[in-house]
């Protein structure tokens, strides 16, 4: 295929960009390329996206071509083969002008990054099929049951609870029920199970209805229905619901009318003796940017925490997987994976995922080998660890100060809020304890620390502007 290939200013080797009078407009395709993605991670789901989607980069157009890079061969095959369709379908759907898509190796163009800030933030709810109304159940993942998640010691307690709501709905004692815990520990999951447990085991004759939405969700056809000046059927119709779940409830932060509306229906389906659950990703107490009174309510039910992941965990979670997947993977390498890849299920899923394709693929058999060989970007990226240093060297630079002033005694706002966003960083980022991280910090007390990590949090709460730099910040040391 004629690719024009050129080296461009910045020296990195690019796809010259069409000079056509309508699309050679660079931010306009990079737009585009964010709205393809979209469309992708809606269309397939959040996993299988995360698992070979996400790293697709766009390069740029070369005649009627799209032409997208993937970081290794294998995953190159694996998306054009698996996605190819699709991928062209959603451009042409975007750019009339594009007739192919043209899947090469690489990495991005320092340019081809923007896509990435345009991509939906972590924050987009699980990508599973758009619901239309909220008792439709079209928003579950078939495969979130009860059957399907592996219990152990970190989520035993939250599992038991979410099994309890299932077969009695708004018992005393257990509504709301409120799930917590970090990314990709089964909340999601565990809901869904709920769902599909007493959607589909309706007792006593009448079918249980069952609401299921993100907080963003929420928020988005809450805001619709002011535009539109239906609230009351919004809220008609959500009162009308036996079971309400909302997911990820911490995107309700800093969002005050639809926290205010939440809060109201939230009470008005208590009152009626209907079942709640809620996700998010901390306690109600530690929920920082929640109004008191919601709060309060929040906390008066059951709230079971999803703990991080275990070795022995996350090997059960990866055999019972392989199994149902129906292949052989042996002990070694669930082992492996196992040892390997401990931020998440999620991620712990994905890497499975990819090793299975890749043996299909070649028709080959899973061993330590080729698990090193396919996984060998993500396996890279969890033996990189964030150092405390790192981050405050980041941390000056973006805030222009000097990395001395770190471990200063000097309380003027300007050197100290820095400090205390270097420390919330290094809390998030890294494993370090908190008298560990005072440590670096000029021998400050680890109760310093603390009240730096819940000052950043509530910042983060309640200004956008600042969220988004901390965000930035995280993203930069991340990568
Ligand atoms: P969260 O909502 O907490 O971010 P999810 O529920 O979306 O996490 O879980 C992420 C992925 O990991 C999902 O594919 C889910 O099925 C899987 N997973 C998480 N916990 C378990 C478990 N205990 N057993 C089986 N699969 C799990
Ligand atoms: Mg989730």
């Amino acid at each position: 295929m004629a690719i024009n290939l050129e080296i461009n200013s910045s020296g990195k080797s690019g796809v010259a960009l069409q000079a056509s009078p309508v699309w050679n407009d660079e931010s306009r395709l990079v737009e585009q390329w964010a709205r393809v993605r979209a469309r992708l991670q809606a269309e397939v789901g959040e996993v299988e996206y995360r698992t070979w989607l996400k790293q697709v980069s766009f390069a740029g157009l070369a005649g009627d071509e799209a032409v997208v890079l993937l970081p290794t061969r294998f995953l190159r095959d694996w998306v054009n083969k698996e996605y190819g369709e699709l991928i062209a379908a959603f451009w042409q759907q975007e750019n009339a002008a594009v007739r192919r898509v043209e899947f090469r190796t690489g990495a991005p163009a320092a340019r081809a990054a923007a896509p990435d800030l345009a991509e939906p933030p972590p924050t987009a709810a699980p990508a599973t099929v758009p619901q239309q109304r909220p008792e439709s159940l079209a928003a579950l993942d078939q495969r979130f049951t009860f059957e399907t998640f592996v219990v152990g010691k970190p989520n035993e307690f939250a599992y038991a609870c979410a099994r309890r709501v299932a077969e009695a709905p708004a018992t005393a004692g257990f509504n709301p029920l409120f799930l917590y815990g970090g990314v990709g520990l089964g909340k999601t999951h565990l809901m869904h199970a709920i769902a599909w447990e007493l959607s589909t085991n309706a007792r006593g004759g009448r079918p249980v209805s069952v609401a299921y939405m993100s907080a963003e969700k929420f928020m988005y056809r809450f805001i619709n229905a002011l535009r539109s000046q239906s609230t009351l059927e919004f809220k008609n119709e959500l009162r009308s619901v036996d079971v309400l779940m909302i997911d990820d409830l911490q995107f309700l932060i800093g969002k005050d009318n639809t926290q205010e509306e939440f809060f109201h229906t939230f009470n008005a389906l208590v009152d009626a003796g209907k079942q709640i659950v809620i996700s998010a990703d901390k306690s109600p107490s530690d929920l920082s940017g929640l109004e008191d009174r919601l709060r309060t309510r929040l906390g008066c039910g059951m709230v079971a925490d999803l703990h991080a992941t275990t070795f022995e965990l996350r090997y059960s979670i990866l055999e019972a997987k392989a199994q149902r997947a129906g292949v052989e993977v042996p002990p070694k390498v669930l082992e492996f994976l196992a040892r390997k890849i401990t931020s998440n299920n999620r991620e712990l899923e994905g890497a499975l995922n990819r090793l299975v394709a890749h043996a299909n693929l070649f028709n080959r058999q899973i061993t330590l080998d080729t698990a090193h060989e396919v996984l060998h970007d993500v396996l890279k990226a969890h033996d990189r660890k964030i150092s405390i240093q790192e981050i405050q060297k980041r941390v000056c630079e973006h805030y222009n100060i000097r990395v001395a002033e770190m471990s200063s005694a000097r309380r003027a706002r300007n050197i100290a809020r820095p400090r205390q966003v270097a420390m919330y960083l290094a809390k998030q980022l890294t494993s370090k304890s908190l008298p560990d991280i005072g440590r670096h910090f000029g021998d400050r007390d680890h109760t310093t620390v603390m009240h730096a990590v819940s000052r950043i949090s509530e910042l983060i709460g309640q200004d956008a502007a600042f969220a988004e730099d901390v965000e930035l910040l995280k993203r930069l040391l991340e990568n």
